[in-house]
């Protein structure tokens, strides 16, 4: 997992602290990158040799101030630096990269294509990236940067993962309380969704237990994703399963196997039409994959092969897969839902037209600065000599 610019880091982070909450082991090893040395030091669960600061002779260590094009230039001057760094991981022990980045802002922006391009040119491992779009409210350059961003690092990873920080905006909140929970939210949703996949095969009592290769196969192919998520409490202390197991009560076992699988359907439902990480149309996705967590009785096959066949009819696609995330303690059921090769965004035509409106008025406000500054510092009947 590598993080590129300060929020990459910053979220890269979060999830060392979820794979240690959790002991989920999602993060063979952490990678952090940025042009500002501020945002390195304040990371905290990043080893330190895993810290690259790049372009110290062009920016000294002060960032490129959300100027994208300059954080690729970098990115390309500095791989070495980055790629030092990869030496140190024992990469055919990974199942994919992960680069993570903000794209309105300039490091990241710029510099994660980059190092996408880099990686799939020297490792046969699937490079992912994970790019969050900005606030509709963080204005033109911003969006700019992140529309520029977005064309070149879906065409140059594997899959591009995305979420959008203005789906999940809330007013009256400072930026940094929205962002902490924002990043929860990432971790969240993404922590299952790759947690699955390192589930050891036949130890807990899954039934079907998803396997990283799953992950990877609806990844394949390429394109844009998004996630959906929902979870519904459930109490611990009932056993009621476990005593009516013991009880041989065959009426109750089944009422409670019909009330697990009508729950699952439900979360499916709400998993799919609720929120995502990237709103979109779920319909016309071209796979999709279903990962019910939580304590093994609260899961089943049933369950899963419902939802699985409602998603098919719903993105009509024929790539949809299934599978169980057991998690002994907790006290949740939860559904994420990835859809992979999503079209109908209309986010991201929104984000367009917005970036082409601010290219415009750049490059207006661009044309005219020379003869505006020239009206301002020369006077008027030009009856005043520079000294030089
Ligand atoms: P960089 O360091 O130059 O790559 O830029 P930043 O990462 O600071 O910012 C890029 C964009 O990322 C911003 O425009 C925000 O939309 C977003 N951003 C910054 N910090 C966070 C964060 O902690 N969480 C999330 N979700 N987004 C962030």
């Amino acid at each position: 997992m590598i993080g590129f610019g300060q929020a990459g880091g910053k979220i890269v982070d979060k999830f060392l602290e979820y794979d240690e909450r959790t002991g989920s082991g999602i993060v063979r090893s952490a990678v952090a990158v940025n042009t500002a040395k501020a945002d390195l030091l304040g990371l905290e669960r990043v080893p330190e040799e895993n810290r690259v600061l790049i372009g110290q002779a062009r920016v000294k260590g002060h960032g490129v101030g959300a100027d994208n094009e300059l954080g690729a230039e970098i990115a390309e001057e500095d791989i070495d630096e980055v790629q030092g760094a990869i030496d140190n991981i024992p990469v055919h022990e990974v199942d994919a990269f992960l680069i993570i980045a903000g794209l309105g802002g300039g490091t990241g922006s710029g510099g994660s294509p980059v190092l996408a391009k880099h990686l799939k040119r020297i490792y046969t491992e699937p490079v992912y990236g994970l790019g969050i779009l900005p606030g509709s409210d963080e204005g033109g350059i911003y969006t700019l940067n992140a529309a520029r961003s977005f064309q070149t690092f879906v065409r140059e990873v594997d899959n591009l993962l995305v979420f959008d920080n203005d789906a999940w905006r809330k007013t009256g909140e400072s930026m940094e309380a929205g962002y902490e929970e924002i990043n929860d939210e990432i971790v969240k949703r993404f922590g299952i969704l790759f947690g699955a996949g390192e589930v050891e095969q036949g130890g807990e009592v899954a039934e079907s237990v998803v396997d990283s290769s799953e992950i990877i196969n609806t990844l394949a192919g390429g394109g844009v994703s998004t996630v959906g998520y929902a979870a519904e409490e459930v109490n611990l202390d009932d056993d009621g399963g476990l005593l009516s197991r013991f009880r041989g009560d065959d009426s109750t076992n089944s009422m409670e196997s019909a009330n697990t699988t009508n729950r699952i359907t439900s979360l499916v439902r709400k998993a799919a039409l609720g929120r995502l990480t990237l709103p979109c149309e779920i319909e016309g996705s071209e796979r999709a994959l279903l990962v019910l967590s939580g304590p093994s009785r609260h899961l089943n096959r049933k369950g899963i092969e419902r939802g699985r066949k409602w998603l098919e009819e719903q993105t009509g696609s024929m790539e949809v897969r299934g599978g169980d995330y057991p998690v002994a303690d907790s006290g949740y059921v939860a559904s994420v839902i990835l859809l992979s090769g999503v079209h109908n965004v209309p986010r991201i035509k929104e984000l367009q037209q917005v970036a082409i409106e601010a290219q415009d008025n750049i490059d207006d406000i661009r044309d005219e600065s020379e003869e505006n500054l020239e009206a301002l510092v020369e006077d008027d009947e030009d009856e005043l000599d520079p000294l030089f």
